[in-house]
């Protein structure tokens, strides 16, 4: 089963001016359809052929023979995974029963969106910064490159991609400003909170 280079779950331009359609063209067009394409490469022909992107990633995880697979198969899933994460009028307080669950397991509100922005400009270098459900409680952890909390037995809820790609060209090199619009403007708590379940 081929890896699938999905369409993005809006327009280019839904997202400005936080990200620019000129982000999301090279984002999405170039970067996130060469890890589809690169990955499909890698997989051909080889036992994970047949396999869904999440088998995938939990078998190859920390194998130093498999980091191509590994690799853009990740990344495959996580950008999927971002996009749906952001919509254009989104952000602020979260909504709904993650809310609640935030507000028991951090603390409050701010406190979780400290840890995120913690977790997202503390992560050297390339990377993504995550909400997940680590057994039944909520947690901000960071991985690096293509790594995904799922190989940990975690399970992504959100995600803001860190890489400079994803933010270059509208903040250079504020990555911090970047993680502050994602949260106040961008994130889409409907589907964090479908993930839940
Ligand atoms: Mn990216």
């Amino acid at each position: 089963m081929a890896i699938t280079f999905p369409d993005l779950p809006y327009p280019k331009n839904a997202l400005e001016p936080h990200i620019s359609a000129r982000t999301l063209e090279f984002h999405h067009g170039k970067h996130h359809k060469s890890y589809v394409d690169k990955g499909n490469d890698a997989i051909k022909g080889t036992e994970f052929e047949n396999m869904s992107l999440e088998e995938i990633i939990k078998k190859t995880s920390g194998d130093s023979s498999k980091t191509a697979v590994f690799n853009n198969c990740a990344q495959a899933w996580n950008h999927d995974f971002y996009w749906k994460c952001m919509k254009g009028d989104g952000g602020g307080k979260a909504t709904g029963k993650i809310a609640e669950k935030i507000d028991a397991d951090f603390g409050s509100f701010d406190k979780f969106v400290e840890e995120l922005k913690a977790a997202g400009t503390g992560q050297f270098g390339s990377g993504w910064a995550w909400l997940v459900l680590d057994g039944d409680k909520l947690k901000v952890v960071k991985t690096l490159n293509a790594e995904n909390p799922m190989s940990q037995g975690m399970k992504p809820l959100l995600t803001a991609d860190v890489w400079e790609h994803a933010y270059y060209l509208d903040y250079q090199n504020r990555r911090p400003d970047y993680l502050s619009a994602f949260l106040d403007k961008l994130v889409n708590w409907d589907f964090a909170n479908q993930n839940l379940g």
